[in-house]
């Protein structure tokens, strides 16, 4: 097993996740089994309980993982499922020696960052390589170099490659000044910096507006000590599924086998990834709405994004996401779109700005996905505005409605812990025949990811359906409500987490049948 160590410099946001996806792409066309795996530094244990407008979107793995927004890249890139192991925090990692000492597992100890939390690390890559059969373990180091948090973690690689083989690249910045001159001096430092830690970058790629200057690329190979074959530049991309292409023409490829001392299984064919890349903006526009509250931090709601861009390279049409404030809400927006998601979401803000999108959709007949609250919500307007029911709603929102068409199970209202607590990742669903949705999926077991606590009060589902809601998959082993849909029109809603499991080759069904109704609206119009 060899390692490869992205390790960011100078600032964060530079796309270090991207880059890591790509380069284990690479090694995945040329048959080479890539493993990605993310520290990140916070003393969560886990993403769960992070704010989406910081810190992004909280992905969920097939094991109920709830993980930073990176494995939804790299899952998105690679076409593979990944599982908690991938994932390690500043809080597991410390939680995980901590509960090893209470066991009296380093008796007659004392414990210290080096050596036991550095060997749980190694330990902990280790293992996740080999449990996952990997040839490749891909190692991305969260943050930048030179944070606190994640200079014990980086002590832990280093000695992984004392005792291994391995490369480390570095990822920087060449900014640009306004005469377009190429500045190399941040790079400089930070690589001066990484080399502290005992770390020596062979490889490096910089993110920069332009191709980088032949001078440029000279004194970087000299000041940094690489290679000059073993600088790449990162440019500006109109999508991120180009960069592997980008590198690859660059010959990132070639270099990383020959510093790893592997050769590739296969002849690298990127031909589908080409075509699906040329047919992204392909055909007529479909208008996507989202109506979330998180409008201003794309990052917030960038699996379904990303969803909906797969399904515009696998459909005739092009996609354009508008994200639309459910907070500020103007149901005068809706009418120039072709479709409209009302995503999933916590808490009461905007609640009623989504449920007023709902019945636009479901009125005008536009074609309409809620996923999660956005399905609890369906449910919500259909009490109100057909069955007439003005108070129902979720007792998320509303603790002594009569109409409690949304509640918490039993079990869920005896939870006082909010980490890890909620139904949490895989589940399977028993899609009914002659619906909506049995048409999109096309099958009748299906399973998908969740995450939520709320679910629809089975209670009221006679009255619900007699008005024309109907249900229209449950989980087979508890009976609970997977997935409602309109009568009539393209209106369905799903309490888990189609976007979650879209990637670039396999679009999720139910963004590929909502961008397809989309289309056929866009053209009528
Ligand atoms: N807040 C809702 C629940 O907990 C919906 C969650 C979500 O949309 N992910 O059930």
């Amino acid at each position: 097993m060899k390692y490869v160590v992205v390790i960011g410099s100078i600032m964060s946001g530079l796309g270090k996740g991207v880059l890591t996806a790509s380069i284990a792409k690479m090694l995945w066309v040329r048959g080479i089994r890539a493993f990605p795996l993310k520290f990140d530094g916070y003393l969560n244990v886990d993403c769960g309980t992070m704010n989406p407008f910081r810190h992004g979107e909280v992905f969920v793995l097939d094991d109920g993982a709830e993980v930073d927004m990176d494995f939804g890249t790299y899952e998105r890139f690679l076409n593979k499922r990944l599982n908690s192991q991938a994932s390690i925090t500043g809080g597991k990692i410390f939680k995980h020696v901590i509960e090893k000492e209470r066991r009296g597992e380093f008796l007659g100890e004392d414990v210290q960052i080096i050596p036991h939390l550095t060997n749980e690390i190694k330990q902990w890559i280790r293992d996740y390589g080999r449990r996952m059969g990997a040839d490749v373990v891909l190692i991305e180091v969260g943050g930048t170099v030179g944070d606190i948090e994640n200079s014990y973690f980086i002590e832990a690689v280093r000695q992984l490659l004392r005792e291994e083989d391995g490369v480390v690249v570095q990822l920087t910045w060449v900014p640009e000044l306004a005469e377009g001159e190429q500045k190399t001096k941040p790079t400089q430092h930070a690589n001066k910096l990484i080399r502290t830690y005992g770390l020596i970058p062979e490889l490096i790629v910089a993110r920069c507006n332009h191709a980088l200057k032949q001078e440029v690329r000279e004194k970087l190979a000299l000041f940094c000590d690489v290679e000059e074959r073993a600088i790449f530049y990162d440019p500006p991309l109109p999508f991120i599924y180009s960069l592997p292409l980008e590198l690859e023409k660059q010959g990132f490829a070639d270099v990383l086998l020959d510093k790893l001392n592997i050769k590739g299984r296969k002849e690298a064919d990127w031909s589908q990834w080409r075509s699906l890349l040329d047919n992204v903006k392909k055909g007529e526009v479909v208008r996507v709405g989202i109506v979330g509250k998180y409008v201003k931090v794309r990052d917030a709601y960038v699996s379904i994004l990303e969803a909906l861009t797969h399904a515009a390279a696998h459909t005739p049409f092009n996609v354009e996401s508008v994200l639309l404030d459910a907070e500020n809400f103007d149901v005068s927006a809706l009418s120039s779109l072709h479709a409209i998601i009302v995503p999933g979401g916590f808490g009461s803000r905007g609640v009623e700005g989504k449920i007023e999108a709902i019945k636009y959709a479901r009125e005008h007949n536009v074609p309409f996905l809620g996923i999660c609250l956005g399905m609890q919500l369906m449910v919500v307007e259909y009490a109100r505005n057909v069955l007439g029911w003005k108070d129902a709603n979720s007792t998320e929102f509303d603790a002594n409605t009569e109409h409690n068409v949304i509640d918490l199970l039993p079990e869920q209202r005896a939870v006082k812990m909010l980490g890890g607590s909620m139904r949490l990742g895989l589940y399977e669903a028993e899609v009914k025949t002659g619906t909506q949705l049995f048409s999109v999926y096309g099958h009748s077991l299906i399973k998908e990811r969740h995450r939520h606590r709320y679910e629809v009060n089975t209670q009221f589902l006679d009255a619900l359906q007699s008005a024309g809601l109907r249900v229209s998959a449950v989980n087979p082993q508890t009976g609970l409500v997977e997935a409602v849909e309109w009568s009539n029109g393209f209106g369905i809603g799903v309490q888990f987490h189609p976007e979650l499991t879209s990637t670039f080759e396999q679009p999720n069904p139910l963004f590929i049948s909502l961008v397809k109704r989309g289309g056929e609206r866009a053209i009528r119009h």
